[in-house]
């Protein structure tokens, strides 16, 4: 199975893309023109691939940059098809079918007439077909849903006349499968984003073994520290973002504000490293923690820091307020080389 993968959790960070393609992708995805755009600008050749759909007023740019398109729209692949003749080019596309997740992607039984139409138009090759589970519905992928995408090859090939390349079946919630050895060996093609970035299959969150789950940490500085009560004092109403949060008493607490908030990151994704801190809530710029019972007295200006799931990586990829350092560990785990600093 040839691997692609996925650098949209990380805004197409090229020390992650380059980290990957050392671990032996074969090629990258992202879901973001942008993002692909800094992957090439930073040097990195390599075959690119567009994990969202074109859109209609895009196919300019997408033929003139990427590889591999997905695709669900003919008038779009239509475009895609008289840009690529003007420049003289083929464009790949790997046509997405939709087998219950409800996100992108041709009704089954639309399929053949679609690929009858796009046979039809110069400049596109049909390079593959893929379809996407446990993104949008959450739905698994299963044997069902796996002989469902083989049987839709088998048609489609008998169709166009020659072997797909690429038959795209599973993302980073498809490692169950694939080690029980119900994933059909005709499924040569996997577009992985989490799993390598996080450690974890998707369907449980269960991390991956061998794999390390804090290859990225995010380290936020203490503004100020304070006793203060657990309850708020006075008559309440919403909090800065509408909601009228809950708050138990636990007496008075040392409490901790941090410099990342909301706007960069989602908080319910973050995990302390000091397991003996607890996040208690956010503003669009603070984060403010309990630190009453922890070993070490925290102290302004000293930097906790968090693990995060993918939800909250993407947030802090996306915001401007927050930097990003590459390491190189040798191996190690992110952990273990703060514990050893
Ligand atoms: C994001 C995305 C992926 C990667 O999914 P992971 O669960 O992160 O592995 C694969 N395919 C498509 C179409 C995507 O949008």
């Amino acid at each position: 199975m040839s691997v692609t993968g996925v650098t949209k959790g990380v805004c197409g960070q090229p020390e992650v893309a380059k980290a990957m393609l050392r671990g032996g992708v074969s090629s990258l995805a992202d879901s973001r023109m942008e993002n692909i755009h800094r992957l090439q600008a930073a040097g990195i050749h390599t075959r690119y691939m567009l994990l969202r759909l074109p859109p209609l007023s895009g196919v300019e740019e997408v033929v003139g940059t990427i590889d591999v398109s997905v695709n669900s729209e003919l008038s779009v692949v239509e475009a895609l098809s008289q840009t690529a003749c003007r420049r003289g080019m083929v464009h790949d596309v790997m046509l997405m079918v939709e087998l219950g997740d409800l996100r992108e992607g041709i009704p089954s039984d639309e399929l053949l007439p679609f690929v009858r139409a796009a046979m039809q138009l110069p400049g596109i090759r049909i390079q593959g077909i893929g379809t996407n589970l446990a993104c949008f519905g959450g739905v698994v992928p299963s044997t069902e849903n796996m002989a469902q995408l083989v049987e839709l090859v088998q048609a489609l090939e008998e169709l166009i006349g020659y072997r797909l390349e690429w038959i795209s079946g599973m993302n980073s919630s498809g490692f169950d499968l694939l080690v029980a050895g119900k994933t059909p060996t005709r499924i040569n093609h996997a577009r992985i984003g989490e799993a390598i970035l996080l450690g974890r299959e998707t369907v449980h969150r269960r991390p991956w073994p061998g794999t390390f789950q804090d290859a990225f940490l995010l380290h936020a500085e203490i503004l100020e520290v304070k006793r203060k009560p657990s309850l708020p004092v006075g008559a309440r109403s919403e909090d800065a973002f509408g909601e009228l949060p809950e708050f138990q008493d636990r007496g008075e607490m040392i409490r901790a504000l941090l410099n990342v908030g909301r706007e960069d990151v989602v908080i319910e994704g973050m995990t302390p490293l000091d397991s003996q801190v607890t996040i208690l809530g956010a503003s669009s710029g603070y984060l403010v923690v309990d630190v009453t019972r922890t070993d070490t007295s925290y102290g302004v200006g000293e930097e906790l820091s968090f693990s995060l799931n993918y939800a909250a990586l993407l947030r802090a990829s996306t915001s401007e307020y927050v930097k990003n350092r590459p390491f190189h560990s040798g191996g190690q785990s992110t952990h273990q080389r703060y514990a050893s600093v």
